[in-house]
């Protein structure tokens, strides 16, 4: 029978329950277990079939069960308790404002853009590692008061949900997601509305942009949604999915989040009467266009370009995530030159008054071949970063050609190791045993916990198997919601209940695919892999997740590769693959895995965090020297797969692969099955216990957001301030032409080295003349720069040391350099820009050296 019409019928929540909503609109609970199993024990089933999203929970709670709880005094109890720690830590006096009181930094506002946020399950703007490190990064700034505002996009579909064909074929699924359905409030302008800004298109086409609110903690989040009626069709799906769609599709979001981002916390600031952000960070290179809307900003209050992009930049970080070229994202010049729509004078009518030219000059690549949102952030930013020690340096090859006739390590990109939210990625048993080792909060921004018996080994191991226990009851559930999926019938699936076994050795392996993290690496010879899966004394089991991108049919196919080796090898109850990896799933698998596989190509993986969520669980390490475990990397906490040196990828795919199985079956599966007579392999649990407390602390985001704030926030707090002190920036633009222009005038000539015969342990006098032109002494920096020389007659890392004109001739500069080994060294000296607003001199690209 058909249905005539449809009605929505919806609960009233009892008064008694009302406080349930409270909790559930602050995101506060995902990483508050208290808070979670409060909304689980309201019902088990509609918790997971909510996809655990407290707000539909609510919504959807039978009338009678919301009776039944709003007389249960044991739940009403836990309820209240919730509400009131809720309360106390929104009052905590936190680490920042402990550590600024009294100080300029204390009233610093951060405006922090990204394209995703993987905060929880049921708030599905995220897709990968960036999301759940823009997440993290709120969660921490929220319990070390950092005072951080997020700025991101609120995706009608959010990113897909993934199933497998019967074939093993990614199949992809996106569900519509309604605001009133999550964790969003709208912001309320002065007039009781919905907070709307606008953002001008092509055509003289305003595109209306409503301004919703996630509140993480103590941190807001602000969430732009161009799905509303105001706009045309075309217009509304701009926010529809992350990353879907072209190029073009790509350049609007992107201005919605730049542009619209930048108004949207500017009018959320006055309405809730804080002062405006002072310093702007973007999470990669996606919000690019915030520093083209406040140049704007700046030249509508009268500024030159000049002085608007020193402010800007001033006040500006930059983070990048990726030392692949084909992971940054990169636009036709034309594409980007209509977007920001020349008026007749050349003016935008995007970011009314700025220079069209101008800003197509800040993200152009060398050739003009394309329009680089990194080239871009870098452009607009006086602080950039990598987020790893590695990345950093990469990063700094990447983008030397920004900054000519600069040594590669003066590349102005430093590099803040990322870290994750312990809170978050701690599965419950195991929580104890990192308290106990840190010894309470405030010592989780130690650089090292208390190893020795903070947990006996017994006591270790049994949580360890709990672990991997849990991990594999869900597993064989997810296995067989996918084979329904894949369109088995039920009855012929009573094999899934056998499959993996909670005493065998686990390697657990989830993460994007895409080709440089080669997740068919271990696949590179199946006999082997098969006789280390079912090796009689010590087997291994693998459980491996992972999306590939809906336009990547190379990953796919990696996927399917992967998938049908586990159906046809006869290993199916040894190798698992499992669908729809989120952050519910990674929370299983790095807590309940023996080992996490990190084999990506090195140097291309940036970070990697999901190896760092392991090692707070109790999971020990098995990678490539990369990303973050590139500085960890440590024989008595992990195992490194040694890199291949050839520049034949097959070669080096090959090498790796036999590297991998000769560490799992040598070394990895014989410490762990060498057990003494209660049980329990003791060196195995030794090395969870050195992993936990040595490496812990350190990728923790607690101390990646304090890194953060003290080594990036507070200084471009500092140097905005500075900037916009009393016309300093508008002076330091024209400082800056007129260095420019002077430049080639400035001369170093007659350099000499005035210590006759130096020795070991004394010093070394360098001295130099330099013609300054129309230039003064106090606006270079003249430096000797002394080290060892290489074949070729360069110095190798070398040291500076700044000279200085007094006690020489009138223009003669000299430095008295300390020298503490014997042997040849070879020196220079050089002369560079030198202003207070200058952070680095190879901001401006400018040096002379001596002529021969
Ligand atoms: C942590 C996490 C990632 C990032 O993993 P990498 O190791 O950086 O590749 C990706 N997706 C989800 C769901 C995660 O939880």
């Amino acid at each position: 029978m058909k249905a005539f019409d449809s009605l929505n019928v919806q609960t009233i929540l009892p008064e008694a329950l009302r406080p349930l909503e409270v909790i559930s609109k602050n995101l506060r609970w995902s990483w508050r277990p208290e808070s979670e199993r409060l909304f689980r024990s309201i019902d088990d089933h509609l918790w997971r079939e909510t996809g655990h999203n407290p707000v539909v929970l609510l919504k959807r709670i039978s009338a009678s069960r919301a009776e039944e709880l709003a007389n249960d005094a044991e739940f009403l109890h836990r309820m209240q308790q919730e509400v009131e720690e809720l309360e106390t830590y929104l009052a905590l006096d936190r680490w920042y404002e402990k550590q600024t009181r009294g100080t300029e930094d204390a009233d610093t506002i951060v405006a922090y853009f990204s394209m995703e946020f993987g905060i929880a399950q049921s708030l599905p703007i995220y897709s990968g590692g960036l999301g759940v490190l823009s997440g993290d990064h709120m969660k921490s700034a929220s319990d070390l008061g950092a005072p951080i505002i997020g700025i991101g996009l609120l995706y009608t579909y959010g990113y897909f949900s993934q199933t497998l064909s019967r074939e093993g074929w990614q199949q992809e699924r996106y569900t519509q997601h309604a605001p009133e359905d999550l964790a969003v409030t709208p912001v309320l302008d002065k007039t009781g509305e919905q907070l709307h800004v606008s953002v001008t298109f092509p055509g003289d086409r305003e595109v209306q942009i409503a301004v919703w609110k996630a509140q993480v903690g103590n941190a807001p989040l602000l969430l732009l949604d161009t799905n509303i009626p105001a706009n045309d069709e075309d217009m509304r799906s701009i926010t529809d999915r992350l990353y879907g769609g072209d190029a073009e599709h790509r350049i609007k979001q992107e201005l919605v989040l730049g542009v619209g981002g930048v108004r949207a916390v500017q009018a959320y600031c006055e309405i809730e009467g804080l002062s405006q952000p002072d310093v702007y960070h973007m999470n990669e290179g996606h919000a690019g266009f915030s520093g083209t809307e406040r140049i704007g900003q700046l030249i509508r209050q009268g500024e030159t370009f000049e002085t608007a992009l020193a402010v800007v930049r001033a006040s500006t970080i930059f983070t990048t995530h990726t030392p692949v070229p084909a992971g940054i994202d990169r636009f036709d010049m034309n594409l980007a030159a209509r977007y920001l729509q020349a008026d007749e004078q050349g003016l935008s009518k995007l970011a009314p008054g700025v220079p069209v030219a101008r800003v197509m000059e800040l993200g152009a690549e060398d050739d003009l071949s394309r329009f680089n949102m990194a080239h871009l952030g870098l452009r607009s930013a006086q602080y950039a970063n990598g987020v790893a020690k590695l990345h950093g340096k990469v990063s700094r090859g990447m983008f030397r050609d920004l900054y000519p006739n600069f040594d590669q390590r003066e590349v102005p990109i430093t590099s803040i190791t990322n870290g994750v939210h312990i809170p978050t990625w701690t599965r419950g048993p195991i929580k104890s045993v990192v308290a106990a080792m840190s010894g309470g909060r405030d010592l989780a921004t130690a650089n090292h916990w208390r190893e020795a018996d903070a947990v006996g080994s017994p006591e270790l191991w049994r949580i360890r198997n709990e672990l991997r226990s849990d991990l594999i009851t869900r597993a064989r559930r997810l296995v067989r919601q996918s084979w329904v999926a894949r369109g088995a019938q039920e009855a012929e699936l009573g094999w899934t209940n056998n499959i993996l076994d909670d005493k065998v050795l686990t390697v657990g392996f989830a993460r994007r695919v895409s080709t440089y993290k080669r997740l068919t690496l271990m696949l590179q010879n199946p006999e082997r892999l098969r006789r280390i899966l079912t090796n009689p004394d010590r087997p291994v089991q693998f459980i491996i997740a992972g999306k590939a991108h809906p336009a990547d049919m190379g990953g796919k196919q990696l996927l399917q590769e992967l998938v049908r080796f586990a159906d046809e090898a006869g290993v199916r109850d040894r190798i698992i693959f499992l669908p729809d990896y989120d952050v519910t799933i990674a929370k299983f698998l790095v807590a309940g895995s023996d080992i996490w596989l990190n084999n990506p190509i090195r140097p291309q993986e940036a970070s990697g965090t999901s190896g760092m969520k392991a090692v707070m669980n109790g999971c020990l390490t098995l990678s490539i020297s990369d990303g973050w475990w590139d500085e960890f990397r440590d024989d008595t906490v992990g195992w490194t797969i040694p890199e291949a040196v050839t520049n034949d990828e097959r070669q080096r795919d090959l090498l790796e692969s036999e590297a991998l199985y000769d560490l799992l079956e040598h070394e990895i599966a014989p410490l762990f099955y060498d057990r003494d007579e209660q049980g329990i392999p003791q060196d195995w649990v030794s090395k969870v216990r050195r992993s936990m407390s040595i490496v812990g602390p350190q990728v923790s985001a607690e101390r990646m957001v304090r890194d953060y704030c003290t080594e990036l926030y507070m200084p471009a707090g500092r140097s905005a301030r500075a900037a916009l002190n009393e016309g300093a920036a508008r002076e330091f633009a024209e400082w800056q032409q007129k260095v420019r222009a002077s430049w080639p005038l400035v001369v170093v000539h007659d350099v000499r080295n005035e210590t006759a015969s130096p020795v070991a342990g004394g010093n070394v006098e360098i001295t130099a003349k330099v013609s300054l032109g129309d230039l003064e002494a106090k606006d270079v920096k003249v430096e000797a720069i002394i080290g060892r020389v290489d074949e070729a007659g360069n110095l190798v890392a070398p040291r500076s040391v700044e000279m200085a004109l007094n006690g020489w001739d009138d223009d003669r500069w000299g430095a008295s350099i300390e020298i503490d080994d014997p042997g040849n060294f070879g020196y220079t000296v050089r002369a560079v820009p030198k202003h207070a607003l200058l952070r680095s001199p190879a901001e401006m690209g400018l040096v002379q050296l001596p002529r021969k």
